[in-house]
């Protein structure tokens, strides 16, 4: 301890009490605020720095992988939707090229947030998650239907982010370069094409607030999300670099694009080569039949990314089935694997769970409640059965079993 006649010094620079606006006691020595400050800078630039290097290592994004890699990644795991695929392989190639690019650069690529327009269970919040996992990017899931505007009951925009903090243990560094999927963006549309009289609550107030958020811009974020935690701390976060990917089934869409493209190909006629796939009119989606469904052109200009994703047909429902790294089959082949039992679905069985599952219009996520239905007994038997080794699931035994179920009794619209 260094003491002069007055009192007490600073251990660190020297200073006296006196010139001192606070002087720490420590066990054996002082601290002045001036120093505790420099001190606080020097531990800050410290660990950040060494965040900064371990976020760059973990990312799993480098020059040597390109778009087509990325889609070779989300073909193992996803059927179908290669123009989705494709889409999305570029848009996140240059999203991460753009987070490398210099910043004297003159030319700055822009950000290239994406959107995704499907019925439900096509597979869009299961390309998100993928690219995700790849990345080893923190991803979070929101609805947007939760939100509302500041004021009104429900969650505001900003906890979209509270989520991701969530997921990567508040690493503030993290959360800056992950991915948020925002599903059912349609849900906030104006409600009709004239925006004079429909100033709904919902919608355009609760785009608006989206619009800097997706741009990149900061937001103090209440960690804990909510409202309910008002003491909370706010936390800021940049979302410069966060990729966003937005979702939506933008029901009745069709026929906007339909109507739009009555008014372009007059004259057009069948043998034309370019004739128009009427079964499937999602594919000719444009921006444009985004702003006449009710989003905002401020916000449609922030997702610049525009693709869509196929209805799944009975054969692409029997190839997700099967096919995917983790398909259904696969799990339950898993669980049984793990009794001891080798598990097989015979292939008309799969037809018919494809079959069904197209029944019941609820895309590939209808094949997991039918499965489920036709597993069950077997689930809850066989870990007793101590003698079988082998157990294969028939049509028959798919119809028995989904014929008992509540699932059979669901009505199908
Ligand atoms: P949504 O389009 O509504 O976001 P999801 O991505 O959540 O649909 O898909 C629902 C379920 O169906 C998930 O379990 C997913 O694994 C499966 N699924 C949907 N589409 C596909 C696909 N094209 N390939 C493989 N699995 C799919």
């Amino acid at each position: 301890m260094r003491k002069n006649e007055k009192g007490f010094r600073c251990s660190f620079c020297g200073r006296d009490k006196s010139e001192a606006l606070i002087l720490i006691a420590g066990v054996d020595g002082h601290i002045c605020e001036t120093c505790v400050e420099q001190a606080q800078e020097i531990i800050e630039e410290e660990l950040y720095a060494g965040q900064e290097i371990a976020d760059q290592d973990e990312l799993n994004l480098n020059d040597s992988i390109l778009p087509k890699d990325i889609k070779t990644h989300l073909d193992e795991y996803i059927i179908g939707q290669d123009e989705a695929k494709k889409f999305l392989s570029v848009a996140v190639y240059n999203h991460y090229k753009r987070l490398r690019q210099s910043k004297n650069d003159a030319v700055e690529i822009e950000k290239s947030n994406i959107l995704f327009v499907g019925n439900t269970g096509t597979g869009k919040t299961l390309l998100a998650k993928t690219i995700a996992k790849f990345l080893n990017v923190p991803f979070a899931i929101v609805d947007a239907t939760v939100f509302t505007e500041a004021g009104y009951v429900g969650e505001d925009v900003e906890s979209i982010l509270s989520r991701l903090l969530q997921v990567c243990d508040y690493k503030v560094k993290l959360a800056e370069r992950g991915i948020i999927y925002i599903d059912e963006l349609d849900k906030i549309a104006r409600k009709g094409d004239n925006p004079s009289i429909t100033r709904d609550v919902s919608g355009e107030g609760v785009q608006q607030a989206l619009l800097k958020m997706l741009e990149g811009t900061d937001v103090n974020v209440p960690p804990q999300g909510g409202r309910k935690h008002p003491e909370q701390k706010l936390v800021k976060v940049n979302t410069e670099n966060i990729l966003f990917i937005c979702g939506g089934a933008f029901d009745g869409i069709e026929r906007i694009i339909a109507n739009r493209m009555n008014t372009q190909v007059i004259g057009f006629n069948s043998d034309d080569k370019n004739q128009v796939d009427r079964e499937n009119l999602i594919k000719y989606i444009t921006h444009k039949d985004i702003k006449s469904f009710g989003l905002i052109p401020e916000i449609i200009g922030r997702l610049p990314v525009l693709t869509y994703l196929e209805p799944l047909d009975q054969v692409a429902l029997r190839r997700i089935l099967s096919e995917p790294k983790n398909s259904l089959i696969k799990q339950y082949q898993k669980l049984f694997e793990l009794e001891g039992i080798e598990l097989t679905f015979s292939k008309d069985a799969q037809e018919y769970i494809a079959e069904k599952a197209l029944e019941y219009k609820l895309g590939a996520r209808g094949l997991r409640s039918i499965c489920e239905a036709i597993m069950m007994d077997a689930m809850y038997e066989m870990p007793s059965e101590k003698n079988v080794e082998k157990f294969e699931i028939t049509k028959t035994y798919a119809v028995e079993k989904l014929g008992g179920s509540k699932l059979a009794k669901l009505k199908v619209a």
